[in-house]
């Protein structure tokens, strides 16, 4: 089958800006915990991904403990405080699903980032 392409189409549709809606914008976000909890060393958990739609409402859920997350209100009980080290935006969640697949969660960290320099 032919298909006809309108001549200078497919540039045209490059140069359009991409269509945002601020209602769909997904925010993934990184926690960094004050301390680590689980076992010491590589497994030790002091980080979390997640993302949201409304971040600040988010926030509010895991530093008063009602959140949908297991491991946040772990951190929560033992009153481990956290920082958002990092937020990206994400309209697919394309970013989150990689770096939970890829355990990139803690290379991602700017705050563990600085403390491994400053022990080198
Ligand atoms: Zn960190």
């Amino acid at each position: 089958m032919l298909i006809l392409r309108q001549p200078g189409a497919r540039r045209r549709a490059r140069q359009l800006p991409r269509m945002r809606s601020d209602k769909t914008m997904t925010t993934v976000y990184l926690l960094h915990f004050d301390r680590p909890i689980g076992t010491t060393g590589k497994g030790a958990a002091q980080h979390y991904l997640g993302s949201t739609e409304n971040l600040k409402r988010r926030l509010h859920r895991h530093r008063t403990g009602y959140s949908g997350s297991c491991i946040v209100r772990a951190f929560h009980a033992l009153g481990i405080g956290f920082v958002v080290a990092r937020t990206w935006e994400d309209p697919d969640r394309s970013r989150e699903r990689n770096m939970k697949r890829n355990h990139h969660i803690g290379r991602a960290c700017p705050i563990c980032r600085e403390i491994a320099r400053n022990n080198r």
